[in-house]
């Protein structure tokens, strides 16, 4: 007698792709997710959805869910903080002009090192850090690079100390939205915000507490728990706080690229007993996790 297999679920709901800073096209990207496992996949990458028109017709060649995604960059109190956008409508007006203007927003910045850097006289120097950028949108530690490459100076310490570290020509600070401002955009679109891996901003957890109640306050209803490199303790910890504020449970690798074990898509523990998976809340909620069912 065979016993029929039920089908395991494994799902990665953040990870990048060429359109932000990850190695792999969206088409690559959802063919190694797709080897390795993965039934539903959430490209998420940084404020853009440019990444996702491709990813989904490769998801449905491949016969696996894609759930629309994307990471918004905002500010709350001095840190720059990340929220994941899932399962909106990636077509409503409202958000894809909102998207726009970040993505934008991110470019200016760009824009603005390389003319404040205009009298090093390093020829496209823009142009040089977007390539060190893999094509994304360059940030200090590219122009370091560049630096580095056009001879200016001899190491990042050295870039950092005469042009780009803090008070220096090139110190150009990000403006991102609030906090409030990305979440409702996503709410607005009819999708879910989830507070990225919440341990990595080292904050105290006085201040993470603070800083999740302004975010569910805000109306975000889920938080990260699993992402990679992070410690059991860490885990815990999160997985505490979401049953405390009744958050729904996020995972996901934050895969940007092949050649890092510690980090794979759809390399992803179980979830902690007793929350409440994002996925079920999903205009197509997912059924099921991350386990074996036999009868
Ligand atoms: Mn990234
Ligand atoms: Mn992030
Ligand atoms: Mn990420």
């Amino acid at each position: 007698m065979t016993i029929p297999q039920a089908r395991l679920t494994c799902i990665d709901l953040h990870c990048h792709s060429r359109a932000s800073d990850g190695a792999l096209t969206p088409t690559e990207l959802v063919a190694r997710a797709s080897e390795r496992g993965v039934t539903h996949l959430a490209l998420t990458d940084h404020d853009t959805l440019d990444g996702l028109a491709e990813a989904r017709s490769a998801a449905e060649e491949a016969g696996i869910e894609l759930i629309n995604g994307i990471e918004l960059s905002c500010q709350w109190k001095s840190q720059t903080i990340h929220v994941v956008g899932l399962d909106f409508d990636a077509r409503a007006p409202g958000f894809v002009a909102a998207v726009a203007e970040q993505t934008a927003n991110r470019w200016r910045r760009a824009a603005m090192i390389a003319e404040r850097l205009e009298r090093l006289k390093v020829p496209d120097l823009l142009d040089r850090a977007r390539a060190l950028a893999d094509g994304d949108v360059p940030g200090r530690p590219h122009f370091a690079k560049a630096l580095i490459e056009a001879g200016v100076v001899k190491d990042t310490n050295q870039a950092f100390k005469r042009y780009l570290g803090t008070g220096k020509p090139g110190d150009v600070k990000a403006y991102w939205p609030a906090l409030e401002t990305v979440v409702q955009w996503i709410l607005d679109a009819g999708g879910v915000a989830v507070l990225a891996h919440p341990r990595k901003y080292k904050l105290t957890a006085t201040k993470l507490r603070a800083l999740v109640g302004d975010f569910q306050r805000a109306g975000g209803q889920s938080l990260e728990v699993i992402t990679s490199g992070q410690s059991s303790g860490d885990l815990g910890f999160l997985a505490e706080l979401c049953r405390r504020e009744g958050l729904w449970a996020s995972q996901g690798s934050d895969f940007h690229f092949p050649g890092a074990p510690w980090c794979e898509l759809g390399r992803i523990p179980a979830l902690p007993e007793g929350l409440v998976p994002v996925w079920q809340h999903f205009r197509q909620p997912v059924a099921g996790q991350s386990a074996a069912i036999s009868r």
